[in-house]
């Protein structure tokens, strides 16, 4: 008989002790009884050219990649003919092997897409987004994709949000994304959706990304953090009567994504699910009160 090998699966980064992917791989792979791992590997951004550039099949079955590889990654992956505009948003966060070469998807964009579709439609809708990092690329595409009226974005880094915007305009010839130089540039009160795609908030001492009287009651606001559950932000976005959501369901719908491109098989949404609600519901119980801005 013969036994066939353990596949092994995993999640590039720098940090990840804060990832719950492998949790919620390993409870799908556990599910559907496929003899695999899904691993963190944390690499050093001296080794990480090696590493892509030695990527065994034998060894690894697939990957995805985050902070802050998304770009880095790109080099060492071809592009479908449908997502080849990946390379403009140089945006990639799963490899899988097609056709004996290594490929390059973007699963961030259509886990966001979802998510975001299941609670607003953004067609025809004013939006501005807090970050222009690698998520918010995902983020950005999908509002241009899905004819939003409009885009406005802020990073502290005023640069990212240029390139941001060039990157959107590319892909998307004459799209209205604004890069503008201060919070108060977003202009919120004009706005219908705005989404945070900084990691402002994942810490309990972080500040609050907006003033109070900032956010109103016909604003839709989505965060992409996750843990905690609720955000300065969200909370106050609640107290002004707006709709709210964090970045849960992106989070599993990009992983079920992720899933199917490695295994050909449907993802077990319940059972990633439950990994993710168990673990999140552990970790509230131990962590102190949410505070408010
Ligand atoms: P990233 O590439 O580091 O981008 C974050 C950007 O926000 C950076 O350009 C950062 O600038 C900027 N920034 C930091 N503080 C800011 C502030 N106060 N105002 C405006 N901009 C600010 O990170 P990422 O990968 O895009 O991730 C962003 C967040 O999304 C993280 O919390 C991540 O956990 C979350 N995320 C969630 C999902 C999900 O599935 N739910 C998926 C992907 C990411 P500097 O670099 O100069 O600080």
């Amino acid at each position: 008989m013969t036994v066939l090998k353990k596949r092994i699966y995993g999640l590039i980064g720098l940090p990840l002790k804060h990832s719950l992917s492998a949790l919620m791989h390993n409870a799908a792979f556990k599910t559907l009884k496929i003899n695999a791992e899904y691993r963190l590997f944390e690499i050093r951004p001296e080794e990480v050219d090696n590493f892509l550039a030695h990527l065994d099949e034998n060894n690894i079955s697939g990957l995805n990649v985050t902070i802050p590889y998304k770009e880095k990654v790109l080099k060492f992956v071809k592009l479908d003919q449908e997502s080849s505009f990946l390379r403009q948003l140089q945006a990639v966060n799963t490899i899988a092997k097609r056709d004996g070469l290594w490929t390059g998807f973007n699963t961030d964009i259509a886990g966001f897409s979802r998510h975001l579709n299941e609670q607003f439609d953004p067609l025809g809708k004013k939006a501005a987004i807090l970050g222009a990092g690698g998520a918010a690329k995902a983020v950005a595409y999908v509002l241009a994709s899905l004819k939003a009226k409009s885009i406005s974005v802020f990073d502290v880094d005023r640069q990212k949000s240029r390139n941001i915007s060039g990157m959107i305009k590319e892909i998307f010839p004459g799209f209205p994304i604004y890069p503008v130089d201060s919070i108060e540039g977003l202009e919120i009160k004009d706005k219908d959706l705005l989404v945070n795609a900084t990691p402002v908030g994942l810490k309990e001492e972080d500040p609050c990304l907006l003033k109070d009287g900032q956010l109103h009651s016909s604003l839709f606001v989505y965060d992409l953090i996750y843990n905690p559950a609720q955000t300065k932000l969200l909370a106050l976005a609640k107290q002004a009567g707006a709709g709210t959501s964090n970045g849960l369901g992106m989070l599993l719908y990009q992983g079920m994504l992720s899933f199917r491109i490695w295994t050909g098989q449907d993802a077990p949404r319940e059972a990633m699910e439950g990994a993710l609600n168990l673990e999140l519901s552990v970790k509230k119980n131990y962590s102190k009160k949410e505070k408010q801005c």
